[in-house]
């Protein structure tokens, strides 16, 4: 029998979280039915921090792990096991290289391409439903708004929403945007520095996120910071909900202002959509992003690292950033946001979406806690009125009596916490991508990690003076698609289908 040990994680910033008891019962229960021995539980409580370092425990197990006393760590999901994706990557590593294998006892699913789906659908649905919600509900939304009551959606980051739908401050996240609005407006900090110091301390933005520099451009200048919390045409300022003065919120507006006029058309077009998904077809290196200057302007492009960095003599041309990337989304576009491509997907993604919550749904696993908790109540309760000497039982009746009111508020919770994901709501969630929002470069980002698994580009094929470029998607990453220079010739001529399409940010 091989030896694990259970970390367990109670986050106080979920309003809904699944108590560490629950947590281990499920985790003890996985290793019973796989034949493991458990030899001992960690488990971090309400820990607020926002980095690995401050979990004690966790730190402890990582340690314990060097001793190859244990085999397996259980977790009851992911997202116990660390906070971002960077934690995770480096954590899970050290645990590899000491023997051991983490395991989510509640996600099943692997790695596949689906699974990046998911991951990008659970990203998008959230967009996609605040914008649809806007459309469809805007009078309710303006009632809403009228109240500061949220909208749904994910709340602007320093912003929680309550039970009842309100918005409040969220300590913590408003504690960020404040030292990101000091950083900025007094020590005079650049946004990519304060890039850094967010990577530094493990700063997310709303969701989760990465920070990049249009969000932290979005953070400097979101009114809702001085409280104004106006919807359309509804005016609705709350000062209880102000997190930064209105002097230093000029101060940013300003600053972003001039540096808009001055570095700022460099600086905004430096994200380069297709990043780390570009593989040179000659060397095998990855293209990275790259700028030169020409008399006029700085021109941007995608270059292979082995010539760039002249590691392996590779002679690969560069390619042209904009052009290259409208021509991929356009591409992207036409191949997979056809009606028959996204019925397809929608289908697919809806139905692990929901193969997923219900795996994850513990609905009835309370349920049937429930019953016994009842049941036992219930034998305390005869006992109690057929004996005398009823001491003993009457612990018992407390105990099963509390259990009861607690496993019902538990289930109230999680029935509204299992949200099915319609087919159909998919399907509008890709459309939307079909219309104005592909100007949205968040959109194009979420399309790009949802769909493109990767691209290669070749040399031209004798005969021809173009570049070969094949795609490689998520959807069906056996079969590719060959891309022409002349794809990417055309999406230069003005775009008449798609007349929002630009990828310029500023
Ligand atoms: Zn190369």
């Amino acid at each position: 029998m091989q030896n694990a040990v259970i970390y367990a994680r109670y986050s106080s910033h979920k309003q809904k979280d699944i108590s560490i008891e629950d947590q281990l019962r499920i985790c003890h229960n996985y290793a019973k039915e796989n034949n493991l021995n458990v030899i001992e539980e960690y488990t971090d409580a309400a820990i607020s921090g926002r980095n690995a370092d401050k979990r004690p425990s966790f730190m402890r197990m990582l340690s314990d792990s060097k001793q190859h006393l244990f085999e397996f760590v259980l977790v009851y999901s992911e997202d116990r096991f660390a906070r971002n994706e960077y934690d995770a990557v480096n954590c899970e590593e050290t645990l590899k290289q000491n023997g051991v294998e983490l395991v989510s006892v509640t996600q099943p699913l692997p790695d596949g391409p689906e699974r990046i789906i998911i991951k990008s659908l659970r990203r998008g649905m959230n967009e996609y439903y605040s914008a649809e919600l806007a459309i469809k509900s805007t009078r309710g939304m303006e009632n809403n708004a009228s109240k500061g009551k949220s909208n749904g959606g994910a709340p602007t980051m320093g912003y929680k929403v309550t039970p009842d739908k309100h918005f409040c401050i969220d300590p913590d996240e408003a504690m960020i945007v404040r030292q990101i609005y000091q950083m900025y407006v007094e020590q005079n900090i650049s946004i990519k520095d304060i890039l850094k110091i967010c990577d530094e301390k493990h700063w997310k933005s709303a969701g989760g996120k990465e920070f990049k520099k249009d969000s932290i451009r979005r953070l400097l200048s979101n009114r809702k910071y001085i409280g104004d919390f106006s919807w359309n045409e509804v005016e609705y300022i709350d000062e209880n909900l102000r997190i930064i003065d209105n002097d230093t919120f000029e101060k940013a507006a300003e600053k972003l202002n001039i540096n808009r006029k001055t570095g700022a058309r460099m600086k905004a077009t430096e994200n380069y959509l297709l990043g780390g998904k570009v593989f040179c077809g000659e060397c095998g290196e990855k293209f990275v992003g790259d700028s030169g200057k020409s008399t006029k302007q700085i021109n941007y492009y995608y270059a292979c690292k082995g010539r760039k960095q002249k590691k392996n003599g590779c002679k690969k041309k560069n390619l042209p950033k904009e052009p290259f990337e409208e021509a991929v989304m356009k591409f992207i576009v036409e191949t997979f946001l056809t009606d028959e491509a996204i019925g397809a997907i929608s289908t697919m993604a809806a139905d692990l979406a929901n193969k997923e919550a219900e795996e994850k749904c513990m609905l009835h696993l309370y349920e049937k806690e429930l019953a016994a908790a009842e049941k036992k109540l219930q034998k305390a309760v005869d006992y109690i009125l057929t004996h005398d000497d009823s001491e003993v039982m009457h612990d018992t009746l407390v105990e099963s009596e509390t259990r009861v009111k607690e496993l019902k508020q538990v289930i109230i919770r999680e029935q509204e916490s299992y949200m099915p994901v319609y087919a159909e709501d998919v399907a509008g969630w890709l459309r939307s991508y079909r219309t104005g929002n592909l100007k949205d470069i968040n959109y194009c980002q979420n399309l790009v990690d949802m769909l493109v698994n990767k691209i290669v580009v070749y040399d031209p094929e004798p005969g021809s003076e173009y570049s070969k470029i094949i795609i490689y998607f998520n959807t069906d990453p056996k079969n590719h698609y060959e891309l022409t220079q002349s794809d990417i010739d055309d999406s230069r001529s003005p775009n008449t289908r798609y007349p929002n399409f630009s990828m310029k940010m500023d």
